[in-house]
C-alpha cells in the first residue's frame, strides 16, 4: 500500500502521523457525491 500521511494521531493505526493499518476504507462524508476532501471520511479509525 503506499505510504499514507495523516494527521489523526489519536487513532489507534497512526504512527508518526502516518497510517499502519492494512488496508482503509474512505467514504463519502454524510453527502451523495463529494466535490472537495472535507466531503469524504475515514471509515477505518479506531479511537487509541
Ligand atoms: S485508519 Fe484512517 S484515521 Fe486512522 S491513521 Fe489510518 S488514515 Fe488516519
Amino acid at each position: 500500500m503506499s505510504d499514507i500521511k495523516c494527521t489523526v494521531s489519536e487513532c489507534t493505526y497512526n504512527s508518526n502521523l502516518a497510517c499502519n493499518a492494512p488496508m482503509i476504507e474512505i467514504a463519502h462524508n454524510n453527502i451523495d457525491r463529494a466535490s472537495k476532501s472535507d466531503q469524504t471520511k475515514c471509515e477505518t479509525f479506531k479511537k487509541k
